[in-house]
């Protein structure tokens, strides 16, 4: 049961970015609410009394989240989860501080409101708020189901040494000290050469040299693949059962828009996060974060499904549960050792897995 609040939109006063792009707000976001946040807030007025009133008594019973601020400086928030126009999930942000606005929510979302819903100022918006305290964390579990592409609905066919061994060699030219990659995958080196990237120049002269390498690598395996057996119904069946689906990939943009047609996966899924689409591919959490933020779902409801260690760190990292397919990318000795909370022999068991969870 949530609090619904009518208001129009209206212009902040932009100081929202940089409070969002402070370390212990970003940190306490993506830990608490598991958000990772646009740099800026959706500005929303209330109008009528009514909201008013049910916007005062839901922030004086002190049951948000807490954002605690580590720093004298700042002043602790206060966050309550809240689905914009019956559409996008965020969080209604209120900073604790005397004299704020009675009528003024500021909302943040992993996505910008205003692009992806079309608002402009003076546009009605409805927010339907719950307070933080109040979720019940078994209501519904599996409501969302991330997917892995490769090694989970395809087959895997990445040429992972000769790719390495290219992104490397890349590296290495561009006089990269070699030493702190030595156990790097992949998608790994390129982040961790961007952490270590001496200046913004080398930062984007790594992802011009990377971009056209992932992209071949993509290309050679799309010519390979096949769909595995059963995936196209099993995502069928779980649309049907209601549940959102979103895929999580480390393949490019431009493989997967060939591939899901080709496999006549084009409407199998609610959302779509490429590697191009994250700041951080993969055991990053940020894709799958991403993807939840646009199909509005909590990571404590969400369950990955992947194939590779990736996999794995990746749902831990954006809190949520993972089941890990055996015979893809990740021996499952390496996956067992991290303890996935499901291991599956195949595929087909995923919907065994959620018929006994169901939603
Ligand atoms: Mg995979």
């Amino acid at each position: 049961m949530g609090t619904t609040l009518r208001g129009t939109v209206q212009s902040g006063r932009r100081e929202a970015a940089g409070f969002l792009a402070l370390p212990w707000v970003a940190d306490q976001l993506r830990g608490k609410a598991g958000l990772v946040p646009y740099p800026g807030t959706l500005n929303v007025r209330l109008t009528d009394s009514a909201a008013l009133d049910a916007w005062r008594e839901l922030r004086g019973a002190e049951r948000g989240l807490r954002l605690a601020s580590p720093n004298p400086a700042f002043c602790d928030a206060s966050c309550f989860p809240a689905v914009v126009n019956g559409r996008v999930r965020g969080l209604a942000v209120v900073p604790c501080v005397p004299g704020y606005p009675p009528d003024v929510v500021e909302v943040v979302a992993a996505e910008g409101l205003r692009e992806c819903l079309g608002l402009a100022d003076g546009d009605e918006v409805t927010l339907t708020l719950t307070d933080a305290s109040s979720e019940d964390p078994d209501a519904e579990r599996f409501s969302c189901v991330l997917f892995d592409f490769e090694g989970t609905l395809v087959d895997f066919q990445w040429r992972l040494a000769d790719a390495e061994a290219e992104l490397r060699g890349e590296l290495a030219k561009l006089g990269f000290d070699l030493e702190p990659f030595a156990r790097d995958n992949y998608a790994v080196l390129r982040t961790r050469a961007l952490e270590l990237a001496p200046s913004d120049e080398v930062r984007e002269l790594v992802d011009q040299r990377f971009g056209p390498i992932y992209d071949r690598y993509d290309a050679d395996a799309l010519s390979r693949w096949s769909l595995i057996a059963g995936a196209r119904e099993l995502l069928g069946a779980l649309r049907a059962s209601g549940r959102r689906l979103a895929l999580v990939t480390n393949i490019g943009r431009r493989a997967i828009e060939r591939a899901l047609p080709a496999f006549g996966l084009d409407r199998a899924f609610d959302a779509v996060v490429t590697r191009n689409d994250a700041a951080r591919a993969k055991p990053s959490g940020d894709g799958l974060l991403r993807a939840l933020g646009q199909v509005g779902q909590s990571p404590r409801n969400t369950l990955m499904v992947g194939d590779s260690l990736s996999d794995l760190l990746a749902a831990r990292d954006a809190g949520v549960f993972v089941a890990i397919v055996r015979g893809g990318e990740s021996p499952a000795a390496d996956v067992q050792r991290h303890g996935p909370d499901f291991l599956l022999a195949s595929l087909d068991e995923v919907a065994h897995l959620l018929r006994s969870e169901q939603p």
